[in-house]
């Protein structure tokens, strides 16, 4: 307890991250000057997004620097308060990174609010890729009765629950996942109305016969041979939110899938709205929204949703070289404590 153990970014990888990308360290425990709350982690949530902060490159966000403490969510317990509206024994969320302890301004700290549900669902389905895949469906995909979802990397806190919203309302929802035992997860526990394996070499064809009448709406996580096989499948007004591109985080995907020209014919031919988003820039608008419509259809089981829990920080880079590659099964989160 007086030590503390974070993980810093010991050098930016070259395509897929190694575990000597990143260094352990251990220092004392911080004491929390006035104003602040020393919080202990309790888990630590892993997502795709910080496989971009490793790069120096421009994005949305600044990349982590060398030395710098791996960015990311916790939920945590606060061990000692030296602000008024925090006590020990609070649990809040906070942005502390990699790491076990850290002494934070109250003003970064926001209360852990599940509606009831398991902590852990702060950093999944009831977190930020939980509202990820509510905003981006609410305000982009809107699918309606009848329609035609897709969604790739589906089994994940953000397909998974694309999947699920699209059922709701009253549309079919065909998940794309990695594996038998992903796609029997979808088929079998989530009742998606249509599975395909990406690693099947038919997957093209597949998903071409589980969607008769066209796509309607496909949330795009992964980009790369998916694209490919979904793009002759758009309907006309076809809704593409953009989330993400898991294919190529690593640069391992072709640089020029020689596929920008046919998608650009397509999006006018066929009067395509694509538009790409970040979670946050919704939250205003419709964070409150996605807690109170979601966390009683959570507590209910009408919404499911999976977690794949490693223990330990010290698990952590192998945890999400892991996930770059699929090996993860749900919303992946550390147990720090
Ligand atoms: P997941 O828990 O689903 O983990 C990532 C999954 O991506 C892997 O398990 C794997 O699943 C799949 N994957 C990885 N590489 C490939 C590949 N080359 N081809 C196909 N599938 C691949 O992640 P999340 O649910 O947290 O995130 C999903 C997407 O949403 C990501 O692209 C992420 O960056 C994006 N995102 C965007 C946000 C925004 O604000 N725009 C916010 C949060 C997330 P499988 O084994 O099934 O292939």
């Amino acid at each position: 307890m007086d030590s503390y153990t974070q993980i810093v970014l010991a050098s930016r990888p070259s395509g897929v991250p190694r575990p000597e990308n990143f260094r352990i360290e251990k220092g004392a425990v911080p004491k929390p000057l006035d104003g602040q709350v020393l919080l202990g982690a309790q888990y630590l949530s892993l997502d795709p997004y910080m496989r971009g902060r490793m790069n120096d490159a421009k994005s949305y966000s600044a990349p982590v620097s060398i030395g710098g403490v791996m960015e990311g969510e916790v939920v945590a317990t606060v061990l000692e308060s030296k602000h008024p509206d925090y006590r020990s024994g609070d649990l809040v969320q906070a942005r502390i990174g990699w790491r076990t302890h850290a002494a934070v301004s109250a003003s970064n700290l926001k209360r852990v609010d599940t509606g009831g549900n398991p902590l852990t669902t702060a950093l999944g389905v009831l977190g930020m890729p939980g509202f990820t895949a509510y905003s981006g469906m609410k305000v982009i995909g809107q699918p309606k009765p009848g329609e035609t979802v897709v969604v790739a990397a589906a089994t994940g806190p953000v397909g998974s629950l694309v999947g699920q919203l699209a059922q709701l309302a009253g549309a079919r929802a065909i998940g794309i996942a990695g594996g038998p035992e992903k796609c029997a997860y979808l088929r079998d526990e989530l009742k998606f109305d249509g599975v395909v394996d990406h690693r099947d070499k038919k997957m093209a064809e597949k998903l071409a016969e589980l969607c008769p009448d066209g796509i309607d709406v496909y949330f795009e996580n992964v980009g790369g041979p998916i694209w490919q096989a979904v793009l002759p499948l758009l309907n006309r007004y076809a809704r593409v939110p953009a989330c993400g591109m898991i294919a190529y985080y690593s640069g391992q995907g072709p640089a020029e899938d020689g596929l920008l020209s046919q998608t650009m014919i397509a999006v006018v031919r066929r009067s395509l709205l694509v538009r790409g988003f970040i979670n946050t820039e919704f939250v205003e608008e419709h964070y409150d929204g996605f807690i109170k419509e979601l966390a009683p259809k959570i507590a209910s089981g009408r919404i499911r949703y999976r977690e794949d829990i490693v223990s330990g920080l010290e698990s952590a880079p192998e945890a999400f070289i892991g996930m770059l590659a699929g090996r993860n099964f749900g919303k992946l989160l550390i147990k720090v404590s």
